[in-house]
């Protein structure tokens, strides 16, 4: 069985035109996946369709991944009124509450959602579709990786990763069919953040895990796009640029 990825989202920490704060849409076998829930992703949604079997995953409590959950949680409420949504959305965050925002988001009323708590080496399964979750340590919170694979496939989305755990955020891409991976800064922005990772930092996570495909995404939004696939090239050639809208089809369909 195949599955599609859309990006929702590809910028932070703002949205900017019609680009959004982080979201991925995967579906699968009738299911959705979302993973992380950024501001503006919700203007891309079809509504009530994909409400509909919508399994959300928050990955860490930063405001620029999880700003349009209000928005579905109310979304939710209301289409369930109208009857047109029988079966509650599934939420899954973060165990470990950050500024009391996981308090906040169980705490809306005005929502028609069941959730799940997430802590380090969590997972479940959607028919033969199993997602789990690993906390990378690398970022200036608490924040989930998270694994997608069958006996076909193995997708990974990092997340927000930094460079200080990087071995073992490369062995849990081991393999991988596809990595849909931060690239926050070029090398030219000359950062001392070691909490996110550069285009080139997310070329040699590919590389080092001997992925097939790498697709970047986590651009600053004032940043012509183009910069971060050149410098991600120099180290893995088989990359692409998330853009909003433009749905990876088919996977693990994948040309070399
Ligand atoms: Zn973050
Ligand atoms: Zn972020």
């Amino acid at each position: 069985m195949k599955i599609n990825i859309t990006p929702l989202g590809t910028v932070s920490p703002y949205p900017k035109g019609n680009m959004n704060c982080p979201g991925f849409l995967a579906e699968y076998n009738g299911h959705k996946i979302l993973l992380d829930c950024g501001n503006g992703i919700t203007s891309l949604m079809k509504m009530p369709d994909d409400l509909q079997k919508l399994h959300i995953i928050v990955t860490h409590y930063h405001k620029d991944h999880f700003g349009d959950l209000g928005a579905l949680q109310y979304a939710s409420f209301a289409y369930h009124n109208l009857r047109l949504l029988k079966e509650q959305i599934k939420i899954y965050l973060p165990e470990n509450d950050f500024a009391n925002n996981k308090k906040s988001i169980i705490c809306n009323k005005e929502s028609f959602a069941e959730y799940f708590y997430v802590s380090n080496n969590f997972s479940f399964n959607i028919n033969d579709l199993k997602i789990s979750f690993y906390d990378n340590k690398s970022h200036t919170i608490e924040t989930f990786m998270v694994k997608l694979e069958t006996t076909d496939f193995k997708i990974v989305y990092t997340s927000d990763l930094g460079t200080t755990n990087f071995e073992k955020a490369v062995e849990f891409c081991k393999n991988s069919d596809l990595i849909i991976c931060e690239s926050s800064f070029l090398k030219k922005h000359n950062s001392q953040s070691k909490t996110h990772l550069t285009a080139f930092d997310a070329g040699l996570l590919a590389l080092k895990s001997e992925a097939k495909k790498l697709v970047l995404t986590h651009f600053w939004p004032e940043e012509d796009k183009m910069l971060y696939l050149e410098e991600a090239k120099t180290v893995f050639q088989n990359c692409e640029l998330a853009e909003e809208g433009k749905t990876q089809e088919g996977l693990p369909n994948y040309h070399h």
